[in-house]
């Protein structure tokens, strides 16, 4: 039989994504390299948070009841720097699940923006997939993490020096802390700086001054601890006493962000439920906001005991909100399963929803420019709550701001719409697609510019699912460019704009004519008021679904296939004209012509010719004929 303290440490080889990381780690970031030290710490804080929630339903694991604290030991001598907590501690597996694997989705993305990324980008990376950790190898070129797991009699060490392998196995209790981690690190002499005192406290205290937990520093492995950051929690300081720095620092270590909060909520809300909300909308986008996987990124707490991240307090369309709730009234010991059920929870979420969303159009009323930085950034994901939470729908498009015809580089309310409404214009009309300069081109739009009616050019993804859905506002229904008959002709043109004249008859005879060629690949041709600048356009037969989101679902597979769409032709249009008046004669050309509209109004939908083969004979026929 083995003890604990005879079998030899096994070396094993990191998970090939790590290994990649690591390599990434140290030759890509460069300026910066604080941050370890705020990833390292922030480690330790939750470690001694998860054993306080642990030990609440086994106390056993305190053991002693010793404070939770994280000590950080310097030794300019031997160039080390420890960071020890005494937290919950990892045992050997945990150590190899934890440390040797990267068990995320979404850090191939990492990987790859890292790789990337300039020289100084790369450290605002860190910490958002997990990778925390693997940044202390920025300093140093050996790691040893000796830990203690609460409860057990055995401890384990973990050692690497960041090259492709590590080892990991038993050790003798007495070297580890009694209980907790240890992580040592052994620094490059590049690094030899984060052995001085002032300087690892001026960091600490800026990147981690609001942790959960005190921080003491030993200036000397011989020199007695002393407290830099007492560990009261933030949120239960009054705001009075708390500067706009304060708050960011807060941000900055609590959420792992490098930016600054876009919008900061602090509240303590009383009366029925008694609880605090520290929230932020972060300045930046994080670049796993549309990771299916995404979670939302608010705590929740239990008077101050970090209970779960995973209680998802706000609706998945504010995922991007960071920060936490502190409850008082949530039973300390609910299991993270029960919390999902409780009825306090229900109320929690409803309330920091509603003042979110409030606080959002204060924002939008007094300081829109504020307002449309965050809106820039997270629109898109705010707009999934238009079909995904239906009681808070008209608050929401109160909220949205658009693209329109009408908006330049700015944006456009609903409010703002409304009051452009023409005479006779009894919907909202919106553009639907991928591209928002190929959307604002597009040759369906032109008989609405013709009358001055302002267009929506909605080209994220999730426009297609909310305007789609039967969707409507202040009784205007919202309504397709590309469907059915457009109804402008009720809507009159400016005074100074000529007025159409009826299709004579010979383009009438045309387009019975394009329509005969076609045959089978087009429901209809007809002809069109809302082109006046192309000679052509596509859109979707009556009742039809709007052509952009059909094409959508077909790709995915979700439709068998697309409808037929109209082929409208604009009567007045030269083009037309001239063509409408070849004789019989040249049946071959106007043949050719008829091929040759359908495919160029395809092509303004971004789509292929119909056969792009068929396509280049038949352009090859008509340039032959002008050019001879
Ligand atoms: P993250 O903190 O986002 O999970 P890290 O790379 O910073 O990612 O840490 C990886 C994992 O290693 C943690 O999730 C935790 O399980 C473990 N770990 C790291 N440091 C400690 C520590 N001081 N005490 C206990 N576990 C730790
Ligand atoms: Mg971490």
């Amino acid at each position: 039989m083995t003890t604990a303290t005879d079998a030899a440490p096994a070396t094993r080889s990191f998970e090939a994504d790590v290994a990649k990381l690591l390599h990434l780690m140290v030759h890509s970031v460069y300026s910066d390299k604080d941050v370890f030290l705020r990833e390292l710490i922030s480690n330790a804080a939750d470690a001694c948070e998860k054993l306080r929630y642990e030990g609440l339903s086994d106390p056993a694991l305190l053991g002693d009841g010793a404070a939770p604290a994280i000590t950080v030991t310097l030794d300019a001598e031997g160039r080390r720097l420890s960071i020890e907590d005494n937290g919950i501690g990892m045992d050997e597996g945990e150590m190899v699940e934890a440390l040797g694997t990267i068990a995320r989705s979404g850090t191939k993305a990492f990987m790859d923006r890292i790789a990337a990324a300039q020289d100084g980008e790369g450290s605002q990376l860190i910490g958002q997939f997990g990778v925390g950790f693997y940044s202390a190898f920025m300093v140093a070129d050996r790691i040893e993490v000796l830990s203690h797991r609460a409860g057990s009699d055995a401890a384990a060490r973990w050692e690497s020096d960041g090259l492709g392998t590590y080892t990991v196995g038993p050790v003798d209790p007495a070297e580890a802390p009694a209980r907790g981690t240890r992580v040592t690190l052994h620094l490059k002499e590049e690094a030899a700086d984060y052995t001085q005192a002032a300087k690892v406290e001026r960091t600490i205290k800026t990147q981690s001054g609001h942790a959960p937990v005190p921080i003491f520093i030993r200036d000397t492995p011989e020199a007695e601890p002393r407290q830099i950051a007492d560990g009261a929690a933030l949120w239960t300081r009054p705001k009075s006493e708390i500067s706009a720095d304060d708050y960011a620092e807060f941000y900055r270590s609590n959420a792992g962000q490098f930016d600054a909060p876009a919008l900061t909520l602090h509240y303590r809300a009383e009366g029925r439920h008694e609880y605090t909300v520290l929230a932020f909308v972060p300045e930046t986008k994080p670049f796993d906001l549309f990771d299916p996987e995404r979670s939302g990124r608010m705590k929740l707490y239990v008077r101050r005991v970090f209970i779960t991240d995973e209680a998802e307090i706000l609706p998945r369309y504010l995922r991007f909100v960071r920060g936490l709730v502190d409850s008082a009234d949530l039973p300390l010991n609910v299991s993270r399963e029960m919390i999902q059920q409780s009825s306090v929870l229900s109320a929690i979420q409803k309330g920091v929803t509603n003042r979110l969303l409030s606080e959002l159009e204060k924002l939008a009323e007094n300081e829109p420019e504020r307002f449309l930085a965050i809106w820039d950034n997270f629109g898109a994901v705010i707009k999934e709550g238009l079909y995904e939470d239906f009681q808070r729908r008209e608050q929401l498009l109160g909220l949205a701001r658009f693209r329109t015809t009408a908006s330049g580089d700015g944006w456009r309310s609903l409010k703002d719409y409304a009051a452009g409404l023409k005479d006779n214009q009894t919907a909202i009309y919106y553009a639907v697609g991928t591209d928002l300069d190929r959307l604002a081109s597009s040759p369906q739009l032109e008989g609405f510019r013709a009358r001055g009616i302002e267009v929506l050019l909605l080209s994220d993804q999730v426009d297609s699912f909310w305007v789609t859905g039967g969707a409507d506002h202040d009784g205007k229904p919202f309504k397709s460019v590309t469907q059915g008959q457009a109804d402008l002709s009720l809507i009159p043109l400016p005074d100074n704009a000529a007025a159409p004249t009826e299709a004579s008859d010979e383009v009438g005879r045309f387009i019975t004519f394009v329509k005969d060629t076609l045959g089978e690949a087009v429901s209809d041709v007809r002809a069109s008021n809302r082109l006046t600048e192309s000679a052509a356009c596509l859109v979707a037969p009556e009742h039809g679904m709007d052509r952009q989101l059909e094409k959508l679902l077909a790709g995915a597979g979700r439709l068998p296939s697309a409808a037929k769409p109209v082929l409208e032709l604009n009567p007045h249009h030269a083009l037309i004209d001239s063509l409408s008046r070849l004789d019989d004669g040249d049946a071959g050309l106007r043949e050719d012509a008829a091929h040759l509209l359908f495919d160029e109004a395809r092509i303004a939908d971004g789509e292929l010719p119909a056969d792009p083969r068929a396509f280049s004979a038949r352009l090859g026929r008509i340039l032959a004929r002008v050019s001879g």
